[in-house]
């Protein structure tokens, strides 16, 4: 088994796509996720799962807390902007929830502070403890095999 094989079968895994940011003294920094899972109800936890090469993994260990922005399907701009698939710096406005930066727009607003991190292999799990929540009536952004998609088959949107 090489990266290669392995990194396409994750892929055939279809995941909606979040940006997770996170405010630390003042400087909001986004990055487009998909290993986002939700993990237990009571108490309300999630996981995330950072890169050890991501600028944000020390900015969320420092802050303590994070925000998870589950994309609408009219939103697959701001995944590439977080993703670093467009180049060009944009200037991206954040709303606040419970104090965390989020995305207007967003299927879903999750606000959390780190109840525990796990380094794991070259990535970092954080554990986030929700501390609220905002919805919108929209549908998500998908991404599968390597593309974004939408939920119909025929918006279907290829990078
Ligand atoms: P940087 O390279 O520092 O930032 C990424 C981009 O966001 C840069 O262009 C930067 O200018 C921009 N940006 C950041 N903050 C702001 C701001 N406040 N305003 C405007 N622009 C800003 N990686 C993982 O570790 N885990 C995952 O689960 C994961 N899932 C992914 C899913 C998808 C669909 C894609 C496309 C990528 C995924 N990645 C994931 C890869 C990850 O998004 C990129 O490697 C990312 O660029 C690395 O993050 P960074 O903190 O180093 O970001």
């Amino acid at each position: 088994m090489d990266d290669r094989q392995f990194r396409t079968a994750m892929g055939k895994f279809a995941t909606g796509v979040t940006v997770i940011a996170t405010d630390l003294d003042g400087d909001v920094h986004g990055m487009t996720a998909n290993a986002f899972m939700s993990v237990s109800l009571s108490p309300k936890l999630v996981v995330v799962s950072i890169g050890e090469k991501a600028r944000i993994l020390e900015k969320i260990k420092q802050s303590k807390s994070f925000s998870v922005n589950i994309l609408a399907a009219d939103q697959q701009e701001l995944s590439m902007i977080f993703a670093g698939q467009i180049k060009e710096p944009r200037e991206v406005v954040f709303d606040r929830l419970d104090g965390k930066p989020v995305l207007a727009g967003a299927v879903a607003q999750i606000a959390c502070e780190v109840s525990a991190e796990h380094v794991e292999g070259d990535h970092t799990l954080f554990i986030g403890r929700v501390t609220d929540i905002h919805l919108e009536e929209a549908e998500p952004l998908i991404f599968y095999s390597g593309s974004y998609r939408a939920l119909a088959e025929e918006k279907t949107v290829t990078v």
